[in-house]
């Protein structure tokens, strides 16, 4: 059975989550990436008609980009953390510099400021022609809170373990819970159990299942699980479904195949996220 079979079925009429972007680290691209996609992390979630939530910003912002009709357009952004691999698709985002369009983008405070400090920090030059406080769209910049509501989405974050942190979000629609982790490294005990509460009884599980146990004997503290660690978190917060996404970019199609396969071992109802998986909510 194929890895990548979409964990519950998409309802045309309501709310859903699409994935866009379910690579680690960097995108890549070629035969070897079919199947599961070769950008990175985004998820989007149409609240509204031209009212969009958009979960980080790597290279799949793309698919939300042609998933657009006519505009003009109001977007949230949460952003989980700043690696470049999940804000990348930031800079050519063309509803950005549509003067029309009308976006918020919510990110955790760090130590060098808040998400509007960071991401003007690095979309301007000589990084990129345009700097971002003088971009087309209004933009609206905002710490991540405990709890949010985007339309008809609850939501709840969660700190992850992640090198200079991310967050987690649970996401409850009209009909489904899904909890995003991407990029968090089981075993760190207040992080596992902070996951585990914010994600009980959900519907979805999308976590982080980076590398294989023989890499991670070689990239433990590098903010990344297994498979096995996210059967781990998918057990303790009894969840219905696990899929595994931040797919390595060493890993062709067959070897995320293969780390789903050893997944259902011990969690049947494991699939790996791949790019155009709708999750209804
Ligand atoms: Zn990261």
């Amino acid at each position: 059975m194929r890895g990548g079979v979409p964990p519950t079925p998409a309802v045309s009429t309501g709310l859903s989550l699409t994935i866009h972007g379910a690579r680690g680290s960097m995108a890549v691209a070629g035969a070897r990436y079919r199947r599961f996609g070769g950008n990175t992390t985004c998820f989007h979630v149409p609240i509204a008609a031209r009212e969009h939530l958009v979960i980080d910003a790597g290279t799949g912002l793309r698919g939300v980009e042609r998933a657009l009709g006519a505009g003009p357009h109001r977007f949230t952004f949460l952003l989980t953390h700043y690696h470049w691999d999940h804000i990348q698709g930031l800079p050519l985002f063309a509803p950005l510099h549509d003067p029309d369009s009308d976006i918020t983008f919510i990110g955790p405070p760090t130590d060098e400021g808040g998400v509007g400090d960071v991401l003007r920090g690095v979309i301007r030059p000589p990084w990129f022609p345009v700097d971002l406080a003088s971009v087309g769209a209004t933009t609206t910049y905002a710490d991540i809170e405990t709890s949010m509501r985007f339309g008809p989405i609850d939501v709840r974050s969660v700190p992850l373990h992640h090198p200079q942190g991310s967050t987690g979000f649970r996401l409850r629609g009209p009909r489904r819970a899904v909890v995003i982790a991407t990029d968090h490294e089981h075993g760190d005990p207040a992080s596992d159990a902070g996951l585990a509460r914010v994600a009980r009884g959900a519907d979805v599980l999308v976590h982080d299942g980076q590398y294989t146990a023989p890499e991670y004997e070689a990239r433990g503290g590098w903010g990344h699980s297994t498979p096995e660690g996210a059967v781990d978190a998918a057990l303790a917060a009894r969840v219905t479904r696990l899929v595994l996404t931040s797919h390595d970019p060493d890993h062709g199609d067959d070897d995320v195949e293969a780390m789903v396969a050893a997944a259902r071992v011990r969690f049947p109802l494991t699939a790996a996220a791949h790019e155009g998986m709708t999750i209804a909510l």
